[in-house]
């Protein structure tokens, strides 16, 4: 007899609610994750599922449900609970310049790793052996968080190694998407024993993930035959530094961020990410995003400058871990009032007041969605007129009938 995922995961399969976070490989190994034809990785049954596998993942699993906002002195309609808004960027220009914008995640990981905190950053990383892959990556010093720096906008599964990671002893800190750091915080709610080897989630606002055949693209694009590259970066090496591929004979082929995200990868991303609710790290401790200067359009209004971060600390154990990295000289940061975060992020922004709008859409055409409670869409919604979310529903419905979600 054929192999069945959970019913949960049949669902969330079904109706393109999957992240590919790789939560449920995971916990259960008669789980795999595997590609699909875009290269976005999906589970697939490899054996008879755990009992108890169903309900972990009903509450779990960010495709079947998406961790609610906790508590904080701050909240905000877009961008959530808060404890404290900053900017700034790593001390060590090593790490800032590596960094995706400026390096904060990096720097935070590395305190922890330096203060003897955590003994491994559980992230994800160019695949040495194939530089166009991502794969989850294990780093327990400078070397291994700076190799991990730097944004990769395509499929990762960071969550699905974490049995094996749990069985090792040591305390741990976890990088990851938003829709990946509520995983892992809805598992650690699950699972008190789990949450203790955690010493800090961090995650980043996210646009979306697109396809690994958005790689593809970009690599045709510059011209770069890919049995010849050695190194594939998306970002980084400067703010906001570009896609580049460097070739076995040294070469290195470039494509600005505004055209390989703007033109490529933004036309390459999965349904779960229209419909995600929480692109800005809500259930981390620590959420880190660009601070672009100006830029309307939600692209730098500058080529190429010193890397700046967004820092929005959202649990108490968050904001004592800024403070101690700055009070340690491994972080400079500068108070930035939180009214200025929508002009540094208005795609997030947008996405945010529309968010309940694209949901009515999968709801009226009969689709799946995740549970998302606690996520303040109602409040959201109210900072955009009714036409254009009228606009944004009809929209999506739409493009769900003609099969182009
Ligand atoms: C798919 C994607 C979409 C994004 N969308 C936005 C956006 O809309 N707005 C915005 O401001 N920022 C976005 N970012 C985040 C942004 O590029 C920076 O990561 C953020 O500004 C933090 O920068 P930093 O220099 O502090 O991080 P760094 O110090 O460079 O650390 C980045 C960390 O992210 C981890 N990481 C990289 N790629 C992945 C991945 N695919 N899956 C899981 N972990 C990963 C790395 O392992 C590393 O630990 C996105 C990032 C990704 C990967």
């Amino acid at each position: 007899m054929a192999q069945r995922l959970p019913p949960i995961l049949e669902k969330v399969v079904r109706g393109e609610t999957c992240s590919g976070c790789g939560l449920c490989a995971g916990i259960d190994p008669a789980i795999a994750m595997t590609r699909d034809a875009r290269g976005f990785f999906r589970p697939r049954a490899v054996g008879k599922a755990r009992e108890g596998s169903d309900a972990l993942l009903a509450t779990a699993c960010p495709g079947a449900r998406v961790s609610p906002w906790a508590e904080a002195p701050h909240r905000h309609p877009l961008w959530g609970p808060w404890w404290r808004c900053l900017t700034g960027h790593a001390t060590d220009p090593e790490i800032r310049h590596r960094g995706s914008s400026g390096g904060v995640i990096s720097a935070l990981a590395l305190h922890l790793l330096q203060t003897g905190e955590a003994d491994r950053v559980l992230q994800a990383a160019m695949d040495p052996e194939r530089p166009l892959e991502t794969i989850a990556w294990r780093s327990t010093d400078r070397g291994g968080i700076l190799a991990a720096a730097g944004s990769r906008y395509a499929p990762a599964s960071p969550l699905a190694g974490l049995m094996a990671e749990l069985d090792r002893p040591g305390r741990l800190v976890f990088v990851g998407k938003p829709c990946d750091a509520g995983a892992l915080r809805q598992l650690c709610d699950a699972d008190k024993a789990i949450a203790a080897r955690f010493v800090a989630i961090l995650s980043f606002f996210c646009a979306a993930t697109p396809s690994q055949r958005g790689t593809d693209r970009i690599v045709e694009a510059l011209g770069a035959a890919p049995d010849q590259i050695a190194r594939f970066r998306y970002r980084g090496e400067g703010w906001p530094g570009s896609a580049a591929a460097t070739m076995k004979d040294g070469e290195e082929k470039r494509m600005r961020y505004a055209e390989s995200w703007g033109a490529i990868l933004s036309k390459e991303v999965q349904f779960r990410c229209k419909i995600c609710p929480d692109g800005v790290g809500g259930v981390a401790d620590v959420a880190a995003a660009d601070a672009w200067y100006g830029g309307e359009d939600g692209y730098p209004a500058f080529e190429e400058a010193e890397g700046r971060s967004l820092i929005l600390t959202r649990t108490a154990r968050g904001d004592a871990l800024v403070a101690a990295a700055e009070a340690a000289g491994r972080l400079a940061t500068e108070a930035l009032a939180i009214e200025d975060v929508v002009k540094m992020q208005p795609h997030q922004a947008h996405r945010r007041r529309h968010l309940q709008a694209r949901a009515l859409a999968v709801r009226l055409t009969g689709g799946f969605l995740p549970a998302m409670e606690g996520l303040d869409l109602e409040a959201a919604a109210r900072g955009e007129p009714l036409l254009p979310r009228l606009k944004a529903t009809a929209g999506l419905v739409r493009r769900i009938l003609e099969g182009r979600r």
